[in-house]
C-alpha cells in the first residue's frame, strides 16, 4: 500500500516542507539508492517568474535536491518540455529560476526533445523517460481551463515532446477525453515516477497560466500519482473526478478508499471560467452553440511573435496584414493561443448567454 504524506507550509523554507520531502524519501529508500540516473520532472509550463505561480517553484526543487542526495548518489538530471513554449526552453529556466537552482546545485538540465521519440500503445514519448530509473514527479497545483486541476498525472505529459503535445488538442477536442488520453499515456511512465507535490503557491482561475496565484500553503507526497492527486483533490474541497485524469482513473476501476486525506484547511480555488457552467444534456447541444468564449487577437499588444499561430493545433490562425488572425469556424477553442502569448494580446470573448450564466 503506498503511502501519503502531506503537510502545511508557511513558505518554501519552511522546517515542515524539509521534513516531509525527507520522510518521503526515507519511505522510498530502497528505490532511491538502487538507482544510477534519476529526472527530477518540474512543471515548466511558460517563461513565467515563480510568484506567478505558473511553475514549480525554484526554492521547492531546491528543498528536493538538498534532500535527495542524502538518499541517493545517482546521476540527477532536470527535465520538462514547456507546453507550447519548446523553442524558448533557455529562456523558461531562466525566468522560472528552476535552471539557477539546478545548476548551482550540480544538477544536468537536460531537453526532453534531445532524446529520440519513443511510440508506444499509440502515444509517443521522450526516450529521457526510459534512460532514467526513477521520474520524481514535481508538479505545481494549479486549476486548468481543461482538465479542471493539473497535478501529478497531468504534469508527466511534459515527457511528451514539443509540438506533439498541441496534437493532442487536435485529435481529442472534448475535455473529457483529452483528461482520459493524458491517462493513458500516464500509465506508460507511471510505474517510474514519485511525486511530490508544490502547493504551497498555487495557481486558481483560468489556469494552467492566465489565472491567480493564490497561497495554499500545502505540499504532499506519494508513490501513487492517481492516489496523490485524489487526496489533493479533495484536500481542495472538489469531488473526486473534478481533476479529469482522475475521473478517468476512476472509470477504469482505480480504487482511493486506502486514502486516508487529511483536513487541509485551505481557501477555496476559483475554478476556470470554462468549468462554472452547468448545462442539462438535452440542451447541451444547442446551448453549447450559444455559449462560448472566443479567442481574440488584440493587434495593439501584438508583437507578431506568431507564437499562437505556430501553437494552434487545428492551423485556425492565418496572417491578415501582417496580424495573425483566428479563423472561428476552424478554432476548436482550446486556448492554447491565449496561454503561449506572452504580450497578452490573445483576449477572449464572452458570447451574451456565456456572460448571462457564468459570472466573470
Ligand atoms: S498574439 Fe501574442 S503570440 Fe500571437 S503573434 Fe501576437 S504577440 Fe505573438
Ligand atoms: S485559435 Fe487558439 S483557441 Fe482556437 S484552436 Fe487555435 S490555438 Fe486553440
Amino acid at each position: 500500500m503506498p503511502e501519503l504524506f502531506a503537510a502545511r507550509c508557511e513558505n518554501y523554507h519552511d522546517g515542515s516542507l524539509k521534513e516531509l520531502i525527507d520522510n518521503y524519501f526515507c519511505s522510498e529508500k530502497d528505490r532511491l539508492a538502487s538507482a544510477s540516473k534519476i529526472l527530477l520532472k518540474p512543471n515548466l509550463l511558460s517563461a513565467t517568474p515563480p510568484e506567478r505561480a505558473v511553475t514549480t517553484h525554484p526554492d521547492f526543487v531546491r528543498a528536493v535536491i538538498s534532500s535527495i542526495r542524502e538518499f541517493t548518489s545517482a546521476e540527477i538530471l532536470l527535465g520538462d518540455s514547456p507546453g507550447a513554449n519548446f523553442g524558448k526552453y533557455e529562456k523558461v529556466l531562466e525566468v522560472t529560476g528552476v535552471g539557477r537552482a539546478a545548476e548551482e546545485n550540480g544538477v544536468k538540465i537536460v531537453r526532453v526533445e534531445a532524446f529520440e521519440p519513443v511510440q508506444k500503445d499509440g502515444f509517443l514519448y521522450s526516450s529521457l523517460a526510459d534512460e532514467v530509473d526513477l521520474i520524481i514527479n514535481l508538479p505545481k497545483i494549479k486549476t486548468h481551463s481543461l482538465t479542471g486541476l493539473t497535478l501529478a498525472v497531468k504534469n508527466m505529459f511534459g515527457l511528451v515532446p514539443g509540438n506533439t503535445k498541441v496534437g493532442f488538442h487536435r485529435s481529442y477536442p472534448s475535455d473529457k477525453v483529452l483528461g482520459a488520453k493524458i491517462f493513458q499515456y500516464f500509465t506508460i511512465l507511471g510505474h517510474k515516477t514519485m511525486n511530490i507535490m508544490d502547493g504551497i503557491l498555487a495557481h486558481e482561475g483560468d489556469g494552467p497560466s492566465r489565472g491567480t496565484p493564490v497561497e495554499l500553503g500545502i505540499a504532499a507526497a506519494c508513490s501513487d500519482a492517481v492516489g496523490l492527486d485524489i487526496a489533493v483533490t479533495r484536500m481542495l474541497g472538489f469531488r473526486d473526478g473534478f481533476c479529469l485524469t482522475s475521473l478517468e482513473a476512476l472509470n477504469q476501476g482505480y480504487d482511493p478508499s486506502w486514502l486516508d486525506v487529511p483536513k487541509a484547511n485551505v481557501p477555496v480555488l476559483k475554478v476556470p471560467m470554462s468549468k462554472r457552467l452547468f448545462v442539462p444534456d438535452f440542451l447541451k447541444k444547442f446551448v453549447a452553440e450559444q455559449v462560448y468564449v472566443k479567442p481574440v487577437i488584440l493587434n495593439e499588444p501584438c508583437i507578431k511573435c506568431m507564437l499562437c499561430k505556430k501553437s494552434c493545433p487545428v492551423d485556425a490562425i492565418t496572417i491578415v496584414d501582417s496580424y495573425p488572425f483566428i479563423n472561428k469556424n476552424k478554432c476548436i477553442e482550446c486556448y492554447c493561443c491565449h496561454e503561449v502569448c506572452e504580450s497578452d494580446a490573445v483576449g477572449l470573448n464572452r458570447s451574451w448567454l456565456h456572460k448571462r450564466m457564468v459570472k466573470s
